[in-house]
């Protein structure tokens, strides 16, 4: 069974974590998307709501499990027998940051491999930052996550 761990802290998940994971689904026999804790990251949703909010988005996707981890990515996989990490890829900060880490990964594990996908053209401009800073200012953050995504 191939399958992919999808890492990170999805505060919130926008249209640009949904639309790599729609694209890497024909990949992989099953998917984890799973939330990173890290102990020294201030996020802005607790990791309860985070969660329900994939689990919202993805709910009829057989496919696709969520789960929270900490620790290192590589030993979630080993424990959850995945062979392969999912990232994607917006711009070429992403990509040095993101070299780094994989080439690190692939130090500590040589069994698991990191794959990337490129962006979707109009999606590459999202992050999770961004539309903190949206909804800090009141602006209208439902253009940038998926519909599951709504606050009181
Ligand atoms: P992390 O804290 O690990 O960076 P994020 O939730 O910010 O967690 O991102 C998780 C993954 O989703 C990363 O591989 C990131 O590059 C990717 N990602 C985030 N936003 C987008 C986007 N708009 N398009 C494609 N990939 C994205």
């Amino acid at each position: 069974m191939r399958t992919a761990v999808f890492p990170g802290s999805f505060d919130p998940i926008t249209l640009g974590h949904e639309d790599i994971v729609k694209r890497a689904l024909p990949m992989f026999d099953q998917l984890i998307v799973a939330v990173g804790e890290n102990a020294n990251k201030n996020y802005r949703f607790p990791l309860e709501q985070r969660i329900a909010w994939l689990r919202a988005c993805f709910k009829d996707e057989p496919k696709i499990k969520v789960d929270a981890y900490s620790g290192l990515t590589v030993n979630y996989c080993l424990e959850q027998n995945a062979q392969f990490i999912l990232r994607g890829l917006r711009n070429p900060a992403d990509f040095e940051f993101e070299k780094a880490v994989a080439q690190t990964n692939r130090k500590l594990t040589a069994q698991v491999e990191t794959v990337f996908l490129l962006t979707a053209s109009g999606l590459s401009s999202i992050s999770s930052s961004i539309v903190r800073d949206v909804l800090r200012n009141g602006g209208d953050y439902t253009k940038f996550v998926p519909k599951a995504v709504r606050l009181p």
